[in-house]
């Protein structure tokens, strides 16, 4: 039965196939996706929990779709991961931001900060360093000025590879945040032992207080927590002046969300940069 068909299709069936199918074309229309810039970086802002002023950006990835609209980041992201393009979608991300920033920078804006995402699955090796280095000679862009966000992934037996790598990039001059943190698997000695500058606290945490007062009292002991080890907290997902109010009063340093702005296109971005100087 092997030398029935080459490829073996009659093997599969019919779901199996159209599945395969299905990625396939995902595959290529990310790839393409990717040569025709239809990625786009969209802005969210970072603000000082006390004066409210500027602190920074967040890029985070949009797909402008010729047809099908804005796709967010949910939708791709994991299959790019799976894939292994989103090591060339990230450096495609990082350089568009760095210039989008120094072109505001030249206009005078004030734009702060430019925080990128990455997942420490792509931590794995040196590869990434060198992406951050031809990113920055590329630009012009200052390193002082890049906070790289780290979304944990469960390579914790990579930890030490990926201790060493943070190193070589705080190394450049940059910033290093742990994203979303107290969902993933950092444990306490590993993030004592990282060169960590800020503690991101997940949404999940933020999104019921002040409802749920035992989300408040975790959230107060994570920023307790980041304080003793000498990290700033930034709060994502902030979408009430209560919530903001509350972590201020708490001590976080930095706030996020929906309450001061949605992630906006550039052009957006430069209106609100303009208006707050
Ligand atoms: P994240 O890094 O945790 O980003 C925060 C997400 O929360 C963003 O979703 C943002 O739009 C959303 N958000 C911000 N403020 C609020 C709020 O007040 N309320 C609510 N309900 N949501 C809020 P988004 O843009 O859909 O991104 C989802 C995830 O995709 C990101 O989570 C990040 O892990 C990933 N991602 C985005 N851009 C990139 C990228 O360039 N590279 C990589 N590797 N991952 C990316
Ligand atoms: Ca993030
Ligand atoms: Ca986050
Ligand atoms: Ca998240």
């Amino acid at each position: 039965a092997k030398e029935a068909g080459k490829n073996g299709y009659q093997f599969y069936n019919s779901q199996m196939t159209e599945l395969a199918f299905a990625r396939i074309e995902l595959e290529k229309s990310i790839s393409d996706a990717l040569k025709l810039k239809q990625f786009k970086p969209y802005f969210q802002v970072k603000v000082d929990a006390q004066d409210k002023s500027v602190v920074g950006f967040e890029a985070l990835i949009r797909w402008i779709h010729p047809t099908k609209g804005i796709i967010p980041p949910d939708d791709f992201i994991p299959f790019a991961e799976e894939i292994g393009i989103i090591v060339d979608i990230n450096k495609f991300m990082m350089q568009e931001s760095m210039i989008i920033f120094k072109r505001f920078k030249a206009k005078g804006l004030k734009c702060g900060m430019l925080s990128v995402n990455v997942s420490s699955e792509q931590l794995g090796d040196y590869s990434y360093v060198e992406d951050v280095e031809e990113c920055l000679k590329n630009t012009g862009f200052d390193a002082k000025d890049l906070d790289i966000e780290i979304l944990e992934g469960q390579n914790i037996e990579n930890k030490n590879r990926v201790a060493e790598i943070l190193r070589s990039l705080k190394g450049l001059g940059t910033t290093m945040s742990i994203d979303d943190f107290g969902t993933g698997y950092s444990s306490l000695t590993y993030l004592k032992k990282l060169p960590i500058d800020n503690l991101k606290i997940d949404r999940s945490f933020v999104r019921d207080i002040p409802k749920n007062k035992d989300d408040m009292s975790l959230v107060q002991t994570i920023i307790a927590l980041a304080r003793s080890l000498h990290l700033k907290v930034i709060a994502e997902g902030v979408e009430t002046k209560e919530q903001a109010e509350f972590l201020k009063k708490s001590g976080c340093n930095v706030l996020q969300g929906y309450y001061f702005s949605r992630p906006i296109p550039e052009h957006e971005c430069e209106i609100y940069l303009k208006a707050k100087s």
